[in-house]
């Protein structure tokens, strides 16, 4: 038996015990040599799993500062331009509302929750757009790589060349907090501007981190945008970043423990991180058809977060009451989703063992239920 209720649910997740630990250290000012060296030697790990020679912000702040970040640095307040926003649940819906509320004019491209964004609807709103007088291209295009409220994974690359072909001077914002760091995504190759993660989720580190992969054009851009404010300036980041600092006091103790984890993780090697989570997707979604069904469209399955379908409409208060007397505990739907489905994380450090164990689980949960 666990001396702690173990988390399967998407952010934040398990923190493992060194991980917990290398958080204990002795404070180290941010302007002195010691942090320095600190913030020097983490920026090529965090390149490595960004897969990018370009830089990688730290944020004390979680990834919802990011989206704020990416909406005031990379596009203007002109209305003939703005952003094309793709939404298909609740965190894609609340990034669009992130880019309304600073102001830039939003366009959505809205699919129901459960399914994917695909390349053809990306298309058809560049079309449209074209095709629209006293309009500019968009700005920048949203997509969020997975959308941790039902379980769906959009197909990135795909999107990404419709719009590298049809709109090359639109910036490609991806929000990848559910899945960088359990996914590859590779931003160079790719060629996105603004690809942002918080700690909480694959990383497998406790809260408080948000880390944003940006392009040289992205910050080109930030340059000649007004209103950017102060805290999640990106010129004011590069500024600091060049000279191994922050412009504000970071979350040095997350940092000690972002320093060990990345060690971890690229002695794991980012492959077998890969393949370990597609492992556990698979077998967590095999386990959920044969007891209930998917929620996602098919083919869009997420890696990192499987939504069920509440097939049986079990009481998923009482599973989770059921798991936590057995130091486990999953998510319930988001949203509206709440009761109709249900959660089941398997991303950062969690093990196949680990996830076999919760299956049996709630295995046992529904042969006592009937
Ligand atoms: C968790 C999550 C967020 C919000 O991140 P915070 O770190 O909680 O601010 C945004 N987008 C997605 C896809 C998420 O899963």
């Amino acid at each position: 038996m666990s001396d702690h209720i173990k988390l399967f649910i998407p952010g934040p997740v398990e923190v493992r015990r060194p991980i917990l630990e290398a958080q204990a250290q002795w404070m180290i000012g941010h302007r002195g040599k010691p942090f320095e060296t600190l913030f020097a030697r983490i920026q090529p790990k965090l390149r490595q799993v960004f897969f990018t020679q370009s830089r990688v912000f730290i944020s004390t702040s979680s990834g919802t500062g990011l989206w704020e970040a990416a909406a005031r640095n990379c596009v203007s307040d002109d209305p003939a331009g703005g952003v094309l926003a793709a939404v298909c649940g609740a965190f894609s819906e609340r990034w669009a509302d992130v880019f309304e509320r600073n102001g830039k004019a939003t366009t959505w491209l809205r699919v129901p929750e459960g399914q994917a964004i695909k390349p053809e609807m990306v298309r058809e709103a560049l079309l449209a757009r074209a095709a629209e007088p006293n309009k500019r291209p968009f700005e920048a295009i949203a997509i969020v790589h997975n959308e941790t409220s039902c379980g769906v994974m959009n197909p990135l690359a795909e999107i990404v060349s419709v719009v590298k072909a049809l709109s090359p001077q639109t910036l490609i914002l991806v929000d990848a907090v559910s899945s960088l760091g359990g996914v590859k995504i590779d931003f160079d190759v790719l060629g996105l501007d603004v690809l942002l993660t918080s700690s909480q989720k694959c990383f497998g580190l406790p809260p408080g981190l948000a880390f944003a992969a940006v392009s040289d054009r992205a910050l080109a851009k930030a340059a000649t945008v007004k209103n950017r404010g102060y805290y999640f300036d990106f010129v004011e980041l590069e500024k600091f970043l060049q000279k191994n600092h922050t412009p504000a006091t970071p979350a040095i103790s997350l940092m000690f423990a972002l320093d060990r984890q990345l060690d971890d993780m690229l002695a794991e090697g980012l492959e077998g991180r890969f393949a370990r989570h597609a492992r556990m997707a698979q077998r967590v979604r095999e386990w959920a058809r044969r007891q209930f069904a998917l929620f996602a469209e098919p083919g869009y399955e997420s890696d990192t977060v499987t939504c069920v379908a509440n097939t049986r409409n079990i009481d998923v208060g009482a599973l989770n009451a059921f798991l936590a007397a057995r130091g486990m505990h999953i998510s319930d739907g988001y949203g509206a989703l709440k009761g109709k489905t249900f959660r089941i994380a398997h991303m950062a450090d969690t093990t196949e063992e680990e996830i076999q164990t919760l299956l049996d689980a709630i295995d046992a949960f529904l042969a006592q239920a009937g």
